[in-house]
């Protein structure tokens, strides 16, 4: 599961409010369910087979289903059966003998269903039950999270066909435990079944499910009832479906089919959004040692998805944010479709051939998943696109401070939702990173090989991983898994130097200064003295721990962890010129991002950080170039002059789209109108970045020109040129544009409403027609209820108050009511 991205995005944004209010909110008494034991769900009876015959009633949202579900007892013999069976009806349960079914009694409280057998049954004897029952989904109060926000199972998407320009579809959600809304099933990870779905759908549809396609059947009643085989048993979770109006594109591997369901309207850009599927398939198998396990891959993208994206076997979902086409992709490196795309599909082995045992053990499948991602960078895009990546993970964990006491491996919980967080996915997967570095890539490799092949088509923890590495390297791993997997938080780490030129030695300080026990840290110290580069081996056992040694000449550099693997909030205590001789002679993507960030910060005092600078502007990787650009202090006359003429060949020149609209950026707010020619051909490009960052710059030389020129523009235009159009509207525009500026917030991704929001509610504020106003005011109040839950309610009180006392100035109270209301829902407490 990739979660949703626009939770993160209005976490981010509500980080602000969210801060200021925790400040002043009394300590929280614990809660309760966290002195739950969240152990592994005792595993009573084994799923075999599940066999299910499903037609679906659009107009009531109802699913009718028939199943047959085979199981036997897991070790105890036992003459009883509890399923999960969520909101359903249930009218007949049956056991199945020689053909006949004969009914059982049971009792249903609406969650489990709890059946009594007609004998016992022993571990070798399996038995099958029928159910016919209704899944009513959107009947069901199923809570939802910040990972998914919602957890009915099974969504019918406009299915009345009244919403415009939204096609009707049917597609299921099964984790964590969103399966057993549309089958009674044990709802568990640790359980793992085949499976066979029989689909009675609308001929005009198509479907897709798990495992192959078997049968199609056309009735004669204008629908068609297509049969779907999983042949490998997998967990419950796992189980899909979707219907609708989908164009397939094949492609395959090895002879397998790989093929990608989309909207007809997207259908022509598959190959530009999936096309490289083959290739991830391939090398991963060949990472892995195991070639990818299922006989199909396919990946369907819907509509109103709950979350970012869900690794079903061999059939996975994507929200429409996926989509895009051949210009939009144009500006997409190895962004968020593309991450998600390897992220899924890494699943189908870390997930899906070998499923955590249990929600408390999800490491072993998002920490994998997130990791697959680096990977993927790294071979397809260069190692510092994949340490750029890693980077980015570390970031996002350490920038969660509340993450700090949560262990990777974590028995207590409130909601088994919790576990989607940033020390499953991005603190696992730079632990997964050390641990690579720490055993080699040869022996990490093996040791994935080997735990995979151990456990396929079963469940692994933490300990099972631990296991199949020491196999593999022959190494005991207790102490890694014990401070990283078992324990919580990261070393708060201090460096410091220090040279005695009298006795030619050089000592390194080390400090934990985070609470607890030290980490054990094995390091890698690289010196470069005498122009020479020698690597030291340490390890950091102690809260305060010193290297010393000799060098004949002070090293210029003493760079610890050189392989910038260790996951740390760290403070380096090196002078500027440490730094500046990091930038141009240690090798990875971070010492050259350290070495910016901290020239960034000196530009005005020192001549080496602006050296360091401006040869960022030309580093050989495109992220760091894009750092120094944004870095750069172009109202110092040294960096100004020295960058100019780079940012002008860049603006033009990089082969990167992101460079070159990083540098037209820069240029534009020296508002110099020799540039403007410069930003008028950019216009010319195909790359939405490009033409935005063209027309944004424009704006600030000459708004009247901007506004003309981004009327030409309203029709074709996606991605950063819609926002730059939105924006100089914004800016600029009055109630002649706001009809467009409306309906694009309106219908907009929360990414753009987000990057519009200041912008569109001062256009509010300025508007002449008190109806546009209103307008306006409504789109803001339901952005904000419908975020509300991410806690942005606040910020966008705050925001409508502005507009309120802006128009009230001038003249205009109609919108009054509205705001007060609206402010009034905003500020209470989310339910
Ligand atoms: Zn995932």
């Amino acid at each position: 599961m990739k979660t949703l991205y626009a939770a993160a995005l209005i976490g981010s944004m509500s980080a602000v409010a969210l801060s200021a209010s925790a400040q002043q909110a009394a300590p929280q008494p614990e809660d309760p369910a966290l002195k739950i034991y969240r152990e592994t769900p005792t595993k009573y009876s084994d799923l075999v087979h599940t066999k299910l015959d499903v037609r679906f009633d659009y107009k009531k949202r109802y699913m009718y289903g028939k199943e047959w579900v085979t199981l036997k007892p897991h070790f105890y013999p036992t003459d009883s059966l509890s399923l999960d069976a969520k909101g359903m009806d249930l009218k007949t349960i049956a056991i199945v003998k020689n053909g006949k079914n004969v009914p059982l009694k049971f009792t249903y409280d609406s969650l489990v269903v709890k059946i009594k057998l007609d004998r016992t049954y022993r571990n070798n004897e399996s038995y099958t039950v029928y159910i016919d029952y209704t899944a009513k989904p959107n009947e069901f109060k199923a809570q939802g999270s910040m990972a998914i926000t919602d957890a009915k199972g099974l969504y019918f998407i406009n299915p009345d066909g009244t919403e415009k320009d939204k096609p009707t579809q049917i597609w299921t959600q099964g984790e964590t435990e969103g399966s057993s809304v549309w089958f009674p099933t044990i709802d568990k990870p640790n359980q793992k079944t085949t499976d066979e779905i029989s689909m009675t759908v609308p001929a005009k549809y198509v479907t897709l499910s798990n495992g192959r396609l078997a049968s199609q059947k056309v009735n004669g009643d204008g629908t068609r009832t297509d049969v779907w085989k999983q042949e490998l048993p997998h967990s419950p979770y796992l189980f899909m479906m979707a219907v609708g109006d989908f164009k397939i594109t094949k492609d395959t591997w090895r002879g397998k089919e790989v093929s990608y369901y989309l909207e007809p309207k997207y259908a022509p850009y598959a190959r530009d959004i999936f096309g490289f599927t083959p290739e991830v398939m391939e090398f991963y198998s060949k990472t892995l040692g195991v070639d990818y396990p299922w006989n199909k891959y396919s990946q369907i993208v819907v509509r109103d998805y709950v979350s970012g994206a869900m690794e079903n076997t061999s059939a996975t979902l994507h929200g429409d944010y996926v989509q895009a086409t051949k210009r939009e992709l144009l500006d997409d490196y190895f962004g968020q479709g593309r991450s998600t795309i390897v992220h899924e599909l890494f699943h189908q082995w870390f997930g899906d051939y070998v499923t955590a045992e249990s929600w408390s053990n999800l490491t072993v499948n998002e920490s994998f998943a997130d990791f697959s991602e680096t990977l993927w960078a790294e071979h397809k895009y260069g190692k510092d696109a994949g340490d750029a990546h890693i980077q980015d993970d570390r970031e996002n964990y350490l920038s969660q401070p509340k993450l700090r006491t949560n262990d990777l491996v974590r028995f207590h919980y409130k909601d088994k939702e919790d576990m989607f967080d940033a020390v499953t996915y991005q603190k696992g997967g730079s632990i997964l990173y050390m641990l690579r570095n720490y055993l080699g890539n040869d022996a990490f490799y093996k040791g994935l090989s080997i735990y995979l092949k151990s456990n396929a088509f079963k469940n692994g923890e933490a300990h099972q991983l631990r296991l199949a590495l020491e196999e593999a390297s022959g190494r005991d791993l207790t102490w890694f898994f014990n401070q990283w997997y078992f324990g919580a938080g990261h070393p708060i780490l201090g460096i410091t130097y220090k040279w005695d030129e009298a006795t030619k030695t050089q000592t390194v300080v080390l400090t934990q200064s985070q609470d607890g026990n030290a980490f054990i840290l094995p390091l890698a110290i690289d010196v470069y003295a005498g122009g020479k580069k020698e690597r030291k081996q340490f390890w950091m056992r102690n809260k305060v721990d010193s290297l010393v040694f000799h060098s004949d000449v002070k090293p210029s550099l003493v760079n610890v962890d050189g392989d910038k693997m260790l996951l740390a909030k760290k403070t380096d205590n090196k002078s500027l010129d440490e730094f500046a001789f990091q930038y141009f002679n240690a090798p990875l993507y971070l010492d050259r991002y350290e070495a910016i960030k901290a020239a960034a910060k000196s530009q005005n005092s020192q001549a080496a950080a602006r050296k360091v600078i401006i040869a960022a502007l030309n580093d050989k990787y495109w992220e760091l170039q894009v750092d120094a650009i944004k870095a750069a202090d172009l109202t110092n006359d040294d960096v100004r002059n020295a960058a100019q003429p780079i940012l002008a060949k860049l603006a033009q020149l990089d082969p990167n789209n992101l460079v070159k609209a990083a540098a037209i950026n820069a240029l534009g707010k020296l508002k110099a109108s020799g540039n403007s020619n410069l930003f008028k051909q950019a216009l010319n490009s195909q790359s939405y970045a490009v033409q935005g960052a063209a027309l944004n710059a424009l704006a600030l030389i000459n708004p009247a020109e901007a506004m003309s020129l981004a009327k030409s523009y309203e029709k074709d235009s996606n991605g950063a040129l819609k926002q730059a159009v939105l924006t100089t509207y914004a800016v600029g525009g009055s109630d002649e544009q706001w009809p467009f500026v409306y309906s694009s917030f309106k219908d907009g991704q929360p990414q753009t409403q987000f990057n519009l929001m200041r912008n569109y509610a001062d256009m509010i504020g300025r508007l002449k027609n008190p109806a546009n106003a209103q307008q306006g005011v409504t789109s803001i109040a339901e952005f904000g209820n419908k975020y509300k839950k991410y806690g942005v309610g606040p910020q966008i009180a705050t925001i409508l108050t502005g507009i309120k006392e802006t128009r009230t100035k001038a003249g205009d109270t109609s919108s009054n009511a509205a705001i007060d209301k609206a402010v009034a829902e905003l500020n209470a407490p989310a339910n």
